[in-house]
């Protein structure tokens, strides 16, 4: 079986997608494995790689290797971030079924065969499960476990554990991701939203193949509160319960202090507590309020509408090439 869409007319269409930020040092590593894989998978395949802003020789490498491969390369304007990268890959991508992976071969592209016969039997998800996390920090690790806890409790959604952005979506899933407007893009949490039929395939996650990880603590942060604040409203719950809780309190402390007064009791001691009880309740009127930040920040950020991403230029001579011949090429492009 051949590399190209032209080779073959009624096979099925798989698009690849793989954000790549400054990630140099792996893509030749990256392009063999595919390769090898592309000879066992009994379809016609091709690559969306999106350039997520590199500043290194990211690009110029796929686009030397995408002379001979069915390679398109989609180069934003800038860093947007791994979530819209994918994004913006998953809006490009035109197969019948589209898998997002990794460009650090921490997602083994051979799971992919797995992903394609559970797509092939119906399925319109098939998410990759971290059996083992491999070389990744013990750090990592427990934040990460218990972050996917507490979001399984907080969410009414159900977002399933130890599965990142590695899977396998239908066209009809990527139809109605490409549908939903939101800003902050928890793209694991989305796919889960939709619904559709799901299943899981399990992979031991290996540790990156080159070069040095691309999320920063901070980012790591801003995604894990995305998940939470993207498909939960339990924060604001929890402080409208907190305050009521505060309030009902301090009007039984206030009855308490009444009566006490009423049957003469001192009531000018008890700066202290006073004092404490003042201090306690700003703290939790400006947590109260800081959660609702969060929540207002959300909504001004979706209020201003702006595109997700810019895209700089798009490269795809290959698929170009390919379309002169290819009779059905036509109806895939958009
Ligand atoms: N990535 C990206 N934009 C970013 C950060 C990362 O497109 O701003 C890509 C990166 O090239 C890789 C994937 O997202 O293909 C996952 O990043 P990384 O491996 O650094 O994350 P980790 O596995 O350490 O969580
Ligand atoms: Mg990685």
């Amino acid at each position: 079986m051949g590399l190209t869409a032209a080779d073959s007319t009624h096979k099925d269409m798989i698009t690849f997608v793989i954000p790549v930020f400054n990630e140099e040092a792996v893509i030749p590593q990256l392009v063999e494995r595919l390769d090898a894989l592309f000879e066992r998978v009994d379809a016609d395949v091709d690559v969306v790689f999106v350039n997520d802003g590199s500043h290194d020789g990211s690009a110029e490498l796929i686009e030397n290797y995408a002379f001979n491969r069915p390679y398109r390369l989609v180069n934003l304007s800038r860093n947007f971030g791994h979530q819209i990268a994918i994004t913006a890959g998953v809006a490009e991508a035109q197969g019948d079924a589209i898998i997002i992976m990794d460009a650090d071969l921490q997602d083994p592209p051979e799971v992919a065969i797995d992903m394609i016969e559970a797509w092939r039997n119906g399925y319109d998800v098939v998410s990759a499960k971290r059996a083992r996390r491999q070389n990744e920090r013990l750090f990592k690790r427990w934040t990460a476990s218990v972050y996917y806890r507490l979001l399984a409790k907080m969410t009414p959604i159900d977002i399933p554990q130890d599965v990142g952005d590695f899977r396998l979506i239908d066209r009809k899933v990527a139809d109605a991701l490409n549908a939903m407007p939101e800003q902050d893009r928890y793209f694991r949490g989305m796919v889960s939203w939709v619904g559709f039929r799901q299943t899981q395939v399990t992979f031991e996650r290996q540790g990156r193949a080159a070069g040095e990880s691309k999320y920063p603590l901070g980012a790591m942060i801003r995604l894990a509160a995305n998940g939470i604040l993207g498909f939960s409203d339990l924060p604001l719950r929890i402080a409208l319960w907190f305050g009521m809780m505060i309030a009902m309190a301090s009007f039984a402390a206030g009855i308490f202090v009444f009566v006490g007064w009423l049957f003469g009791g001192d009531t000018v001691p008890g700066w202290v507590s006073s004092m404490l009880l003042l201090s306690f309740l700003s703290g939790v009127q400006l947590l109260t309020l800081g959660v609702v930040g969060l929540y207002v920040g959300r909504i001004y950020n979706e209020a201003k509408g702006r595109p997700l991403y810019l895209i700089d230029q798009m490269q795809d001579r290959h698929i170009e090439a390919n379309l002169t011949e290819d009779k059905q090429a036509g109806q895939r492009r958009q």
